[in-house]
């Protein structure tokens, strides 16, 4: 018997048929320009899906919150426009910051926020949120989310209502069709939405 006992050549007869194949077809669909077009079909088809099921973080801050937990309720019912609430940021990609965030909260923000895969997005609910509020410029309260994590929607408020929150996430929505599935920190140029500004 000759060759080594252990070689397999049924495998490595697929493997090489598989890389002639993919090779042939790669450089087919590049001739024929399919490939761009597949490129662009497919990544429509995703900010397509990607704006009909918002993830948003369940995450209460202070009395904002409550208002945010009623756009969920069934009077508002926020599910019916895809905004599916989740309680661990690993499942999430909205982050709704609807309070104050005092300095020794920052951190953990930052980190539930890291831990929310890309592409992501953050909201801020209410005057605490962007500018600090009744709290501006107060010895321990961040003056708005934006100094610690980019913010794609402002929704001005104290509170705002529940509908000015599902307004935030039409607008969130237009602006993922608008700008694509980029990920947070290619969006720097990229001017934030203001809810009532339109
Ligand atoms: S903006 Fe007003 S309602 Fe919202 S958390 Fe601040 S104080 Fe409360």
């Amino acid at each position: 018997m000759t060759g080594a006992p252990d070689q397999n050549y049924n495998v490595f007869s697929s493997q090489a048929l598989i890389d002639v194949v993919g090779d042939v077809t790669d450089e087919a669909l590049k001739a024929s320009r399919m490939k761009q077009f597949i490129g662009v079909l497919g990544g429509r088809l995703m900010n397509w899906g990607q704006r009909k099921s918002l993830f948003p973080l369940h995450l209460g801050i202070k009395c904002c919150a409550l208002e945010m937990a009623a756009a969920g309720g069934s009077r508002f019912d926020a599910e019916r426009f895809g905004v599916f609430f989740r309680s661990t940021p690993r499942q999430c990609d909205v982050l709704i910051v609807n309070g104050p965030i005092s300095k020794k909260f920052a951190d953990p923000l930052v980190r539930l926020w890291e831990q929310m895969p890309e592409p992501k997005w953050c909201i801020a609910m209410g005057e605490c949120a962007i500018s600090g509020g009744p709290y501006y410029q107060s010895y321990n309260i961040l003056e708005g989310v934006e100094t610690i994590i980019p913010v794609d929607v402002y929704i001005p408020g104290c509170p705002p209502r529940p509908e000015a929150l599902i307004d935030g996430f039409a607008k969130l929505r237009q602006k993922i069709m608008r700008i694509g599935t980029k990920p947070s920190t290619d969006r720097a140029g990229d001017a934030p939405i203001i809810v009532g500004d339109d």
